[in-house]
Order: C-alpha cells, then structure tokens, then sequence
C-alpha cells in the first residue's frame, strides 16, 4: 500500500474509533469485578516489547508492531496495526529515523494514545551518543545492555506508572528486579568477549556500534548507509580494500536484509558471514527474548573471532 492510501485509510479508520463510546461504556465488556484490566501498550520492535512485558508483569499486555523477519527502516504499518493501535494506551518506540512511522499514525489518531520516544528520553535522562553524533543520535540504542538498563527501561517503567498510577510501585519493582538481570547479562557478555584474538568487523547496516564500543569491540563500517538500498559497485570495492588494509574477516548480515553484498565482500576477502540479529522474534529459538537475543549476538562474534 502507497503512503497516500495508508494514510487516508488510516484517517478514516481513526474517525471511526473516535466515534465509538469509550472501552467498557457501552461496545466492549468490562472485565470481572476483582479482575483489572491489563495496561495495553504497543511497541515498534520485539525487543522492546519483550522488555516491556518483563517491566510489566501481569499488569501489562506488550504487542510488537512490526512482524518477524521486517526491518523498521523499510516498515510501514497496516490498518490492522493501526487498529491495535488505536486500542492501546501507550506507544513506545525507538525515534531518531529508526521507527518514527508508529509515531506518525500513533500522532493523525486518538488523542488518548500516550508516545514514549525513547531515543529522546534517554537522552533526557543523561544518555549521549558517541562523539560526533551530537546531532542526529545513531538509533540502535537497545543493542547496548547498559542503555537499556540505565536509560530505556527507567523511562518505560515510569510512562507506565503515569498511564496506571495505581500501580507504579508494581512497575518500580518489577524494574528493580529486571535491571538486575542487564547487570547479570552485561558481565556474562564482557566476560565471553574479553581478549579475543580479533575484534573488527564489517556489518550490513549501522546497529552495532553502541554493542561494539560496550564490549571493545569495532564495527569498522558499514555496507549500507540506508538499510534496503543495494551498495554502489564502487562502495563495495572501497570496503574490500578496507578489510584488507585493516585485516577484517568477518561479515556481519542480519536476517531482514539482503545478505547478497554481505557475501560478496566475504568472498573477495576470504572472509566468511556470520548472522547477527538486533530484532530476533518471539517465535524464534534462542532469540525469543531481549536476553536471549543479546546472548545469542555475543555467542556468533565470539564464534567469529575464536575461528569456530
Ligand atoms: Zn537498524
């Protein structure tokens, strides 16, 4: 569907909701007495949905808007994700370029649905971006454990506590508890990266730096500077010589994008590919949750580096 139609269809979807009475008046059924009804929140991208369902307990449903196997980069969203939502109470994504689509049909609807930009909170609550970046922040912030620890799931457990008041001191909790696993999890990553053989890699699009620089090592560059744009000839050639010079061996791909250029650069380089995942799903073995993913990024380089 072009951006046009999504839009008016999007229009018209949102002057239908707004004409319906309010959850509970009168259309949908009230929960059981006793029984409250769950904080309905909606996010761009499986990690943040996960670890919104970690920071939220019982209290919370978490939907992930964009399905397994898309990038956010090339995204757009359906009228049915339109539609849920519609029905949530609060949308978080990431800003900065990566997912601003959410906000975009989150901000023509329903004045009730509350925002959560996260790039903008963390960098409200202290976050920068690597020297350099002042301007226009690199999105890929969820790829460091530590930001998501020290700044995203902070802002997230607090818009909870502003859209379900009665239960902010569940949401602190529960945020308590799960910054201890990112702390658990920052020290079993460093410890499997620590004193590797090599440290370069070359990967498909610009997500890892923020991890890289985490845990010592080095993105070297990137093959496209616009996720889903092909790399000019020329771009490709210039990366070869990159690797060369600098002995890079390994290629990073990610499952949503094309691996073709990936696997060029490997060949010319006698280098070989490997398959990080900054999304993973939840019906993805080993990537199902944010931990789990994080887990599975650190075990691939580790494997690259130490030749298994
Ligand atoms: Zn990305």
């Amino acid at each position: 569907m072009n951006r046009i139609a999504f839009k008016t269809g999007l229009l018209l979807l949102l002057l239908c909701t707004m004409t319906l009475p309010c959850a509970g008046c009168a259309g949908e059924p009230l929960p059981p007495a006793g029984e409250e009804a769950p904080l309905e929140i909606v996010a761009t991208i499986f990690p943040l949905a996960d670890i919104i369902s970690r920071l939220g307990g019982e209290k919370v449903s978490a939907t992930a808007l964009l399905p397994a196997g898309a990038s956010p980069h090339t995204f757009e969203p359906t009228t049915e994700q339109a539609r849920s939502m519609a029905r949530a109470q609060l949308l978080c994504y990431i800003g900065g370029g990566l997912d601003d689509w959410a906000a975009q049909a989150a901000a023509a609807g329903s004045g009730s649905l509350a925002l959560l930009n996260l790039l903008e909170a963390a960098q409200e609550r202290g976050w920068s971006p690597q020297p350099g970046e002042d301007e226009k922040p690199n999105p890929h912030l969820w790829l460091d454990p530590i930001a998501v620890r020290d700044y995203l799931c902070p802002a997230i457990a607090e818009a909870m506590g502003k859209a379900d008041p009665q239960n902010a001191a569940y949401y602190r909790s529960k945020l308590a508890a799960y910054q201890e696993e990112l702390t658990a999890l920052d020290g079993e990553i460093r410890a499997s990266l620590e004193g590797l053989p090599e440290k370069s890699f070359i990967s498909v699009h610009a997500a890892w730096q923020y991890f890289a620089s985490r845990y010592g090592l080095d993105q070297a560059a990137v093959i496209a500077e616009f996720p889903g744009q092909e790399p000019s000839a020329s771009w490709i050639a210039g990366l070869v010589d990159l690797c060369r010079s600098h002995g890079v061996r390994v290629v990073a791909a990610e499952p949503q994008l094309s691996a073709a250029a990936a696997e060029m650069i490997a060949r010319e380089i006698k280098g070989r590919v490997i398959l990080l995942d900054p999304l993973g799903g939840a019906g993805l073995p080993g990537r199902d949750s944010y931990l789990n993913l994080m887990r599975y990024n650190a075990a691939v380089l580790k494997d690259a580096f130490t030749g298994q």
